[in-house]
């Protein structure tokens, strides 16, 4: 006879482990799987190894998902705050970074550490290092076969997130079984990621290593942070948030000027003839990216010798410059996935699924992914913390 549970958990990450830990402290009888030997290893790693555990902005326009709505439900119940409270009951030291961004001062494992002693507190049973070889379902009960055991349950969450990093463990386990379920699955695609950039704008590609605070823009995103240029193509913050919006074939905007006045260029020829553009620039960005845009407007000289309307084309270009990336860095270096299990399936109440009663889906495997800046952690607590409350 396999044991029986209340609840099973598939995917020890941030979320699986949340949403058991709050499971088991109601009451429920709880076993937590996963394929891979340690629990949370994208915790692990994030922030750098600090951990950009939750955002104090956390509102849900700063959600990407097929349904813009989906995602409010679980965040109003569940918010930064209620995570930071835990982190102070369990005395972590944290810091804001900027824009509302909380990170542990000492580590990443720290968060790890206390969401499995929630677990503990919430007598969570813990299966690491088993790899789910099945799930069946009948009867109204779920059966797991998993390494060396069988377990069952009424209930069942899938929060094995994305395929984000295979090298960490990810897998694109989630949409197989929501699949077979027959939930349907919006195209996953690489998000937060590196964009690369052909050869016609190979002459940025001399600029590895520079960064610059830009707003970049694809279609009605904008995000005002530093742009990164790597030897493949574009990378920083303001690039890998605008890289959720992206897809093949569209171009990005990077304004190399923010903050300029409309009409800066013309005003600084009157005020600083003698000046060039490239020193123009340099005031602002690094010598070697004031350089290269400044051959490649091909405006060279004093200002006092430039025409209006050729500085007033340049200023166009600058606070617009258009790239067309030739791809992106793809799932093996992408921070999360967007796209998942369709939120049409599931209730944004409970994150249960409306034609499978019994069966969750919480976390990154869900077509919710946010910016970049905790976000993702919060949505992995909060869709975690609803599915906890259902079960
Ligand atoms: P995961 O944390 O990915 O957990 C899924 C779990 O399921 C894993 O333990 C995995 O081993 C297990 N699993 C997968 N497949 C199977 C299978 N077939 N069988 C059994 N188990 C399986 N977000 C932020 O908010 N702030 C940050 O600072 C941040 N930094 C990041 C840095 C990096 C480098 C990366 C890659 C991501 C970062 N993210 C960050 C995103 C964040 O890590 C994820 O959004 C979050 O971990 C998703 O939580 P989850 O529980 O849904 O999935």
């Amino acid at each position: 006879e396999p044991e029986t549970h209340d609840a099973i958990v598939l995917g020890a990450g941030a979320a699986g482990m949340f949403c058991a830990a709050m499971a088991g402290q109601r009451g429920r009888r709880v076993l937590l799987i996963d394929h891979a030997g340690a629990p949370g290893r994208k915790i692990l790693i994030s922030g750098g190894g600090r951990c950009n555990f939750t955002n104090l902005g956390t509102a849900p326009d700063r959600f990407l998902s097929a349904n813009r709505h989906f995602a409010k439900s679980a965040l109003s119940r569940f918010g930064p705050q209620d995570f930071l409270a835990l982190v102070d009951r369990h005395g972590i030291a944290w810091h804001e970074k900027t824009l509302g961004q909380l990170f542990c001062d000492g580590s990443a494992k720290q968060i790890v550490a206390m969401l499995m002693d929630e677990c503990d507190r919430g007598g969570v049973e813990i299966a690491l290092g088993q790899p789910i070889a099945a799930v069946e379902h009948a009867d109204g009960m779920f059966r797991v076969t998993a390494g060396s055991r069988t377990a069952r349950a009424p209930a069942l969450v899938i929060a094995t997130g994305g395929p984000s990093i295979p090298k960490l463990g990810a897998t694109g386990f989630a949409y197989d079984l929501a699949r077979r379920f027959g939930l349907k699955v919006v195209e996953p695609r690489p998000a937060l990621v590196p964009l690369t950039l052909g050869p016609d704008e190979a002459l940025f590609r001399e600029l590895s290593g520079v960064s610059a605070p830009v707003v970049a823009r694809c279609g009605k995103a904008a995000f005002a942070e530093a742009a990164l240029f790597t030897h493949r193509g574009l990378s920083g913050p303001a690039i890998l948030q605008v890289s959720s919006y992206w897809r093949h074939g569209e171009a990005i905007a990077v304004d190399f000027l923010p903050g300029a006045a409309p009409g800066w260029l013309t005003e600084a020829k009157r005020a600083q003839p003698r000046a060039t553009l490239r020193s123009l620039l340099a005031r602002t960005l690094p010598d070697r990216l004031a350089e290269a845009l400044a051959e490649r407007l091909a405006l060279n000289g004093e200002l006092a010798n430039l025409r209006d309307g050729a500085l007033a084309e340049a200023e166009r270009r600058l606070t617009g410059w258009r790239f067309t990336p030739s791809g992106s860095e793809g799932f093996a270096k992408a921070e999360v996935t967007v796209g998942g299990i369709s939120t049409a399936e599931l209730s944004s109440q409970t994150m249960e699924a409306r034609r499978v009663p019994g069966l969750f889906a919480i976390g990154e495997a869900v077509d919710v992914t946010g910016w970049l800046g905790g976000y993702n952690f919060q949505w992995a607590w909060a869709s975690g913390w609803a599915a906890a409350q259902a079960l």
